[in-house]
């Protein structure tokens, strides 16, 4: 579903990504981990085209389409969808004017019609109750005033409202509290799918207490330098990151 190969990525001038390789295939999971600065997020931030990143060399292909090739709206419509890749804060624009937006771009782009009202109110409503949310959510202003916890909740709402092929999930799991953290991973694995790919990037292996992963890579110093199966994670909680340098040095 979704190939990454000998991805080269520079931000300001200095390589993050230094020829990164990645095959995520329909229906699995897969948790991204690594120390701080490893290249992770802006793994992620490539694959959903967000600006500022320069791929120098390299390719990234979903579903055999060049993913390089698409504009940040294409890949949105495609199905690639990054939480929170939309603003972090919009004043004043509504969280469900903002969900029924993108719902309807993408039913656009697939020919569809606009979503009747009753049935999107039906569609979150569900999901808003699946993640604990309370229905005043919709009517404030995208992540104005939200805690850490609810824009962590508000994130997983738009997978489960959007519905996106790929979904890629970076830091969910920070800051969140055991229930916050609970609901959260309940919602990811809704989204597990025979059809559907999941990223995770997290620098914990807590969150995959709770969702488990079918691959775990360690990122380090842009390039995935282990992979494996949810073994790795407990490995990489008890023992840290170095070992998987030394090893990949070796
Ligand atoms: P991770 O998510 O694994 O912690 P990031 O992908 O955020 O790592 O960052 C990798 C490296 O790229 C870090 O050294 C970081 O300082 C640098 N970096 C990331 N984004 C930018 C940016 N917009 N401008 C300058 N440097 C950046
Ligand atoms: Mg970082
Ligand atoms: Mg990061």
């Amino acid at each position: 579903m979704l190939e990454v190969k000998d991805l080269h990525v520079t931000v300001e001038g200095s390589e993050i990504l230094k020829g990164l390789n990645l095959t995520l295939k329909a229906g699995e999971v897969h948790a991204i981990m690594g120390p701080n600065g490893a290249g992770k997020s802006t793994l992620s931030a490539v694959i959903a085209g967000k600006e500022g990143y320069e791929v120098t060399s390299g390719s990234i292909t979903f579903k055999g389409r060049d993913v390089l090739e698409m504009d940040v709206e294409e890949r949105a419509q495609a199905g690639l969808l990054l939480g929170f890749q939309y603003p972090v804060e919009i004043p004043g624009v509504k969280n469900i004017y903002l969900l029924k937006a993108a719902l309807n771009a993408q039913r656009k782009a697939r020919g569809e019609d606009e979503i009747p009202a009753p049935e999107f109110m039906k569609l979150v409503k569900e999901q808003l109750a699946a993640m604990k949310m309370d229905p005043s959510f919709l009517q404030r202003a995208v992540n104005e005033g939200f805690s850490g916890g609810e824009k962590k909740r508000n994130e997983i709402l738009q997978m489960l409202v959007l519905q996106p092929k790929l979904v890629m999930l970076d830091e969910i799991d920070s800051g969140l509290d055991i229930d916050a953290m609970r609901v959260v991973a309940q919602g990811i694995n809704s989204l597990r799918d025979p059809e559907r790919g999941i990223l995770i990037v997290t620098h914990y292996q807590r969150l995959l207490e709770h969702v488990e992963p079918d691959v775990v890579h360690v990122l380090v110093d842009g390039r995935i330098a282990k992979t494996g199966d949810k073994q790795l994670a407990y490995d990489l909680e008890a023992r840290g990151y170095d070992w998987v340098l030394e090893e990949s040095a070796a």
